[in-house]
């Protein structure tokens, strides 16, 4: 066995982690002849994740591995990378006088389907840099 750690399914339907060279008897059935798969795993922690997903009722685990790959689809539609850049998001929401308003931003950041940052986070930000200076309430000019 070239493993050191191994997922051994039981034909008892149940799984279960070795950490040793050899496998003896299933933890659950205590069968030493119903062995029926022996998957190694470089590491203990590939081994855990694996007998954790083993033992899921089929059902279950379906749905789970469902909504884990539209959550990942969903961060990729959203990663960094592909983002606009928020400052040109901001310059094109500043109108012909050099303002840029609150609501001009929602409405930039709605279009563009920006729903994990604010407005007036961006705007804070830029604030922080002194990029823009407050001119009124709701609207702000740039300084560079
Ligand atoms: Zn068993």
């Amino acid at each position: 066995m070239p493993f050191k750690f191994n997922l051994v399914t039981c034909g008892c339907g149940h799984s279960f982690g070795t950490s040793g060279s050899r496998v003896n008897y299933c933890t659950k059935c205590g069968s030493t002849s119903n062995i029926k798969d022996i998957t190694g795993f470089d590491n203990a922690e590939k081994l855990s994740e694996a007998v954790s997903i083993a033992n899921i009722p089929k059902e279950i685990s379906d749905e789970l591995i469902e909504k884990i790959q539209k959550k990942e689809n969903k961060s990729k539609l959203f990663s960094p990378n592909k983002s606009p850049d928020p400052f040109s998001l901001m310059k094109i929401a500043t109108d012909v006088d050099g303002n840029l308003s609150k609501l001009s931003l929602e409405k930039i950041l709605i279009n563009e389907g920006i729903s994990d940052v604010s407005s007036e986070h961006l705007i804070g930000q830029a604030e922080m840099q002194g990029l823009l200076v407050r001119v009124s309430q709701n609207t702000w000019n740039w300084l560079s």
